[in-house]
């Protein structure tokens, strides 16, 4: 599957949840529609601790996805070891969010840890621009 991009919005949750949960990390799965990435799965379940949360996420039993985002509370964006077990395990979008949780505090990941561009794309809602 050829992802175009992430939709704005869902980029947005994403940079939310992480400034909310901050100084825990947070941590869940992307999906995808029509090669575009406009959910994110939050866990049930995942303990959101520096430690807990990504080897949570690599517990889980397949689950579709696209690839995973988790946050970083700090300024360091690169992948861990335990971030790098997990990206070549599911998918090949993996975002890394930190500090300060805005716009351009994220990086995305391939699944050899290799940073990747991903578009932010503005989507619209379904039923409007076919005509
Ligand atoms: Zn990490």
């Amino acid at each position: 599957m050829k992802i175009k991009g992430i939709a704005r919005d869902t980029l947005n949750f994403i940079l939310e949840v992480s400034k909310f949960m901050a100084p825990q990390e947070f941590a869940g799965l992307l999906q995808e529609k029509n090669g575009i990435i406009t959910e994110v799965l939050l866990l049930p379940g995942t303990e959101s601790s520096n430690t807990n949360a990504v080897l949570k996420l690599y517990m889980m039993p397949n689950i579709k996805a696209v690839g995973s985002v988790h946050s970083h509370p700090s300024l360091n964006r690169s992948p861990s070891q335990a971030d790098l077990r997990l990206f070549s395990k599911t998918g090949n979008y993996h975002i890394i969010v930190g500090r300060p949780y805005d716009t351009q505090s994220w990086t995305c990941y391939d699944r050899g840890g290799k940073v990747i561009e991903l578009p932010v794309l503005d989507v619209e809602f379904e039923g409007y621009g076919d005509f």
